[in-house]
């Protein structure tokens, strides 16, 4: 588990900068801004989102769309309920979506072509 401090505004931001020190509840009221303390299981997740912070940033709206899995039976993007969902379902013969986030997870068809792990 990884622990951090996110700070969002620019006057709380700036005053991190200055100080070296996350604002106060008392400079927050009075300036503005929001401190918060996130925790991530994989230094993989802590990454994302330092990422998605540095895309947004500067910017005032953004939008996060067409999510797609590029590559099937990669197991990497299973949520933690994938796996049990896969059990359960394993003797479907139509496509089982993971009802927690929404993965294709069983795709009868595949099963029986030799170079579905090359396909898209
Ligand atoms: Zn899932």
């Amino acid at each position: 588990m990884i622990k951090a401090t996110v700070i969002c505004g620019g006057s709380a931001v700036y005053r991190y900068d200055e100080t070296g020190k996350v604002p106060s509840r008392k400079f927050l009221n009075d300036h503005g801004g929001v401190v918060d303390v996130k925790t991530f299981n994989t230094p993989g997740e802590y990454d994302a989102y330092s990422m998605g912070l540095a895309d947004a940033d500067g910017w005032e709206e953004t939008a996060l769309t067409d999510k797609e899995f590029t590559t099937k039976k990669d197991k990497s993007t299973d949520c933690k309920l994938c796996n049990t969902w896969r059990d359960i379902f394993r003797d479907r013969s139509r496509d089982v979506y993971c009802p927690d986030c929404g993965k294709l997870i069983i795709h009868p068809d595949d099963a029986n072509q030799v170079a579905s792990d090359t396909a898209l």
